[in-house]
């Protein structure tokens, strides 16, 4: 029988269970605690948001109005994710990001003014 492992990143605690097949138990190479602490780190700000830019409910293109925020993506006009300059960065929704994908589009001077 395999011995409980001690978490990697503490050297304290037991190591979490990953999974359990046919009788034999699996951990995960740290603990509870460690595993937790790291998904938190997990998610890096997107540079937009470093930027100060907001993402909008609504799609700058087509006026949609999200329900949910995944469904507006934050677009570089010009394509360089680096370039978080508010006049760059635009929110269309999903439908919109297809077609700016696959074809260029030309943003109307209104859409130029920066709105927190
Ligand atoms: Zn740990
Ligand atoms: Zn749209």
């Amino acid at each position: 029988m395999m011995q409980r492992p001690i978490c990697k990143v503490c050297n304290q605690n037991h190591s979490a269970v990953n999974y359990i097949r046919k009788g034999k138990t699996y951990y995960r190479s740290m603990c509870d605690g460690c595993g937790r602490s790291q998904n938190k780190l997990k998610p890096r700000k997107p540079l937009w948001q470093k930027g100060g830019y907001k993402k909008k409910a609504t799609c700058d293109l087509c006026g949609f109005k999200g329900v949910f925020v995944s469904q507006i993506a934050v677009f570089h006009i010009d394509g360089n994710l680096e370039n978080y300059i508010l006049s760059n960065l635009r929110s269309i929704c999903l439908n919109c990001v297809e077609v700016v994908k696959r074809k260029p589009v030309k943003w109307e001077r209104g859409d130029l003014e920066v709105d927190y």
